[in-house]
């Protein structure tokens, strides 16, 4: 039974003696999976990409330096560190595998001590980069994403559903008389509110919509390849979540609404930049805030 918690190693090297050596060395403190050849190696990489992948150098099919090449040029597993096992260990062969973006070089035969000690600290360093990553481009109270990141990602798939002829939606979203919850009851659980919408937001939309805080207690999701009629849908499902389950905070049990207005791409013409949408989407929520608040404006003006 595989361990979760443990790190997952994908492992290619094309002597099955040799898998099968790394194998017993590493099960104990690594969750391990084999690949049996290059085709077997991608459909691994596909189903979940490993932590860490082990590389022997020589090989039948391709040689491991021209597929770590490969895995460095993907933009989906480019962070994925790459240690080389192998028995080629002249200095012309070990700068090689630097120079196509390898992590470390071990040579044959191991030390288990050392290549766990080594892959120890691949980890480390590719967890201490992801944090950096999600640092730099999340927001620091509610792990919802920045302006910044939102743009960027949004601008690709802007361009991507353009060429695929797929709708995206914009939502902006702000939560109604905020300025009352830290008057009434504290900045500290005004914070909670916002973290409490945040996780309530996250829980009614889809894992590949994007969730970001522009700024005090305005939010934007990118509905990616979805219909007007459906984010409306999302939203509704969010106002119903919230009356069900306000901000449980400091012994306080805290309501709240919030205003929403959405723009869709099936709106803008094609020499529109993102920025029109998002302004859209904002003038329809500046129109919800004049009209009542507490709904969900998708239409003129
Ligand atoms: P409206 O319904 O028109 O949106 O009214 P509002 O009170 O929600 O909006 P307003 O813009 O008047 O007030 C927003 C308040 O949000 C003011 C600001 O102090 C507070 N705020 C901004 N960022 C944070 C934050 O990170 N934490 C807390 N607790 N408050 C914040
Ligand atoms: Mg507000
Ligand atoms: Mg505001």
């Amino acid at each position: 039974m595989s361990d979760k918690s443990l790190p997952r190693i994908l492992i290619l090297d094309d002597s099955e003696v040799e898998s099968l050596y790394l194998e017993a060395l590493l099960k104990n403190e690594f969750e391990v999976q084999l690949a049996k050849n290059l085709i077997d190696f991608w459909a691994h990489m596909a189903e979940e990409p490993p932590d860490l992948i082990l590389l022997d150098v020589m090989q039948r099919e391709i040689s491991g330096f021209e597929l770590c090449s490969q895995v460095k040029r993907n933009s989906e597993y480019g962070m994925i560190p790459v240690i080389f096992v192998t028995s080629l260990d002249s200095a012309t062969d070990i700068e090689r595998g630097f120079e196509v973006g390898g992590h470390d070089y071990v040579t044959k035969p191991v030390m288990q001590r050392e290549l766990k000690a080594r892959m120890r600290a691949a980890l480390r360093l590719k967890s201490l980069e992801h944090e950096l990553r999600m640092r730099s481009v999340t927001d620091y109270l509610t792990g919802a994403y920045n302006r910044r990141y939102f743009f960027e990602a949004v601008q690709s798939n802007l361009s991507y559903a353009m060429r695929m002829r797929r709708n995206l939606c914009i939502a902006v979203l702000d939560i109604d008389f905020f300025k009352n919850v830290n008057d009434q009851y504290g900045h500290e659980a005004g914070d909670a509110v916002l973290q409490h919408f945040t996780q309530t937001i996250k829980s009614q939309i889809r894992k590949y919509d994007i969730l970001a805080r522009f700024g005090g207690e305005e939010f934007v999701i990118q509905f990616f390849d979805c219909a007007i009629g459906k984010s409306i849908d999302f939203l509704n499902r969010v106002c119903t979540a919230l009356q069900g389950s306000p901000c449980e905070t400091g012994g306080h049990s805290i309501p709240y609404t919030f205003s929403a207005g959405i723009g869709s791409l099936s709106e803008m013409s094609p020499v529109d930049p993102i920025e029109r949408l998002v302004e859209l989407a904002d003038k329809r929520l500046y129109h919800a805030k004049n009209t009542g608040r507490n709904r969900i404006i998708s239409e003129a003006p």
